[in-house]
């Protein structure tokens, strides 16, 4: 039978739209039959995925999307079959949880200075349990009616340099990567092309990316069009990475953006998935 992935997507954990459950089912009903479940900084869907995966019988990857610096740069680094019990993981996670909520205390303090008042109570609100991303923020600013979309939200007030922009300090890559393999996982380097990085500064974070541990790169998103596909590809071959399939899957609004809706690796490049250790990494029905 041959598999088919998506393994990068969102739940409630982070900033998804869907409960983990809702999310697997929703994979399922899209054919995908290998799913990551990669919150942002989080692993606390896992659980609640996998016993939904269990009863689907649709393979689990444990997995979670890192933010982290290099070269002043803020990375996402997608780790597929880690533990989410390994030590060091679990404390960066909480800690992480900690940043992100400090985070979210100083945006709204910014916001309420340009009069948008109530901003923390409702981005805690629609996080509930789960991570508080800038994603909740352009949210409330559009459920508020201060912007008309999510990326006039990051334009006028979120994004760098914006008047409600919070810098924040995240682990360096190599340390989020190292965390990632040490708990049994493989690093990928999530959406390659969305840093704006020009050819030698990518060469150059690749070359970083692998001399740190990193094993391989996304080259097919919910996004990428057939030229974007084969750059990756051949990126992903000149440094010796493998090749990722994931949507980035947030909420079903987005019909674009669907579970499982991807291109297929070019045979060229490696797929991530040989990597994996079948044994830890993939929990379903056999
Ligand atoms: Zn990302
Ligand atoms: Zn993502």
């Amino acid at each position: 039978m041959t598999e088919h992935y998506d393994l990068h997507c969102h739940s409630t954990a982070s900033d998804g739209a869907l409960s983990p459950s809702a999310l697997v089912y929703r994979a399922h009903q899209q054919g995908v039959s290998v799913l990551a479940l990669t919150d942002h900084d989080t692993t606390m869907g896992l659980s609640q995925a996998r016993s939904c995966a269990a009863d689907l019988g649709i393979h689990l990857i444990n997995g979670i999307e890192l933010s982290a610096s290099w070269q002043n740069k803020c990375l996402h680094i997608i780790g597929l079959g880690i533990d989410p019990d390994y030590e060091p993981l679990a404390t960066a996670t909480a800690q992480l949880r900690t940043s992100r909520l400090e985070r979210a205390v100083k945006i709204a303090e910014k916001l309420e200075k340009k009069r948008i008042t109530g901003a923390l109570a409702g981005v805690q609100k629609a996080a509930g349990d789960g991570m508080i991303t800038r994603s909740h923020f352009a949210n409330f600013l559009l459920s508020q009616f201060h912007v008309s979309t999510q990326q006039e939200a990051f334009d006028r007030y979120l994004g760098k340099g914006k008047s409600a922009y919070v810098s924040t300090t995240w682990a360096e890559m190599a340390l989020a990567i190292q965390w990632i393999t040490q708990s049994g996982g493989v690093a990928v380097l999530a959406h390659p092309l969305r840093y704006q990085l020009t050819a030698s500064w990518m060469k150059r974070l690749l070359a970083a990316f692998k001399d740190a541990g990193g094993q391989g790169i996304e080259v097919i998103t919910g996004r990428t069009n057939p030229d974007e596909i084969k750059l990756l590809a051949n990126y992903a071959s000149s440094f010796g990475l493998a090749g990722s399939v994931g949507s980035d899957f947030h909420n079903p609004v987005n019909p674009w953006l669907e579970l499982g809706r991807l291109a297929p690796l070019p045979e060229t490049v490696q797929p991530v998935w040989e990597l994996f250790d079948k044994s830890v990494s993939l929990v379903g029905a056999n």
